[in-house]
């Protein structure tokens, strides 16, 4: 991905997860960068865009709706991605398994093949400790093939947020 092409970052997670109050955090982080005009677009339900330019990439977040019945517009959208962003309540340790089969679905998926993932440990001002276990009761350590991390972060105060999205946005650079 050149610097001119626009970066795609595919948002996904569960309900609930805090995807739409980090995409509304990121817009409120980068939004104003000098330059660039920012706008946000809501065209359809389930569907929320963020545009921004952050770390000298221009950016464009799917937040996609993460209810059971909008889970199957997911991959519609996987062929026009560069990475992916996978939101995971980490004072929820009760649905993490829930988090871990709807990510491996995400990552088997041909379109993502390669793509780095980037997995949010969101709400840790409510679950400090929440992101520790996260990455091996999501399967992460068997990735092969695919640039991972997580970032203990919270989509409420920012904390984490900068730092997660700049290793994303180095790693399809
Ligand atoms: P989505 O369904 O994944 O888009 O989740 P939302 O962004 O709507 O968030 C679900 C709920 O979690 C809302 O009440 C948010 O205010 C709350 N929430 C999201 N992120 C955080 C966080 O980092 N910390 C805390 N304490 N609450 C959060």
């Amino acid at each position: 991905v050149s610097r001119k092409e626009e970066l795609r970052v595919l948002i996904i997670g569960l309900d609930k997860s805090g995807k739409t109050t980090l995409l509304e955090k990121i817009k409120g982080l980068f939004g104003d960068t000098p330059g660039l005009e920012p706008h946000a677009i809501l065209p359809t339900v389930g569907l929320n865009v963020g545009r921004l330019e952050a770390f000298q990439a221009q950016l464009l977040l799917w937040d996609l709706g993460g209810a059971p019945g909008l889970r199957s517009i997911w991959d519609k959208y996987y062929a026009d991605s560069h990475a992916l962003l996978f939101v995971v309540d980490a004072s929820q340790p009760a649905r993490l398994e829930e988090a871990r089969c709807e990510l491996e679905r995400a990552l088997a998926s041909r379109e993502l093949f390669g793509a780095p993932l980037l997995v949010l440990a969101n709400k840790t001002d409510l679950a400090p400790e929440g992101g520790a276990g996260s990455s091996a009761r999501l399967g992460l350590e068997r990735l092969e093939g695919r640039a991972s991390r997580v970032q203990p972060a919270s989509a409420l105060s920012g904390a984490g947020v900068r730092e997660g999205l700049q290793w994303l946005v180095e790693q399809v650079r």
